[in-house]
């Protein structure tokens, strides 16, 4: 277990702050799972932390038709924008992009038999998803998301 020692110096992270619009250097989160537990709810905490996929097609897959950025519901990270967002079909969020390459990490999974890349949050390293190349141009590119771990913000007009 990480994380544990508080003699430690915490790991800093660049992120890209979408509201301000600027590069930010801050603490990358590293909790142990019993806080995350504490903080989530037990579906989030089974998605984002033990890199579980929630049911496709149910109502709460339906994000906000909103002006809006969503953040990672464990820490706050903006991830993607509402005009990236397409419906793909699949019954899970689809963005073609995301609010910056600084925010999110991508590694291979090879899970379920299968190879794809895992989408994980830079700063708390929460699972978000899966990323495909079969996505709308002009990247071509899938970002599938389990709605869940997503926390919608309402752009301020
Ligand atoms: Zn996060």
């Amino acid at each position: 277990m990480k994380g544990n020692n508080p003699e430690q110096k915490s790991e800093k992270v660049s992120i890209f702050n979408a509201r301000r619009g600027a590069v930010e250097e801050i603490e990358k989160i590293d909790k142990t799972d019993d806080e995350w537990k504490r903080l989530l709810t037990l579906e989030q905490y089974l998605v984002t932390r033990q890199k579980g996929t929630e049911r496709p097609f149910t109502e709460k897959c339906d994000l906000p038709k909103e002006e809006g950025i969503y953040q990672c519901i464990c820490c706050g990270t903006d991830l993607f924008s509402s005009d990236t967002k397409y419906d793909s079909e699949t019954g899970w969020p689809s963005f073609w992009t995301l609010v910056s390459e600084l925010n999110i990490r991508t590694r291979i999974d090879n899970s379920l038999s299968m190879q794809r890349m895992e989408v994980l949050c830079a700063r708390c390293e929460a699972h978000l998803g899966h990323l495909f190349d079969d996505g709308p141009p002009p990247t071509n590119k899938r970002y599938c998301i389990n709605s869940i771990t997503l926390k919608f913000i309402k752009k301020e007009k």
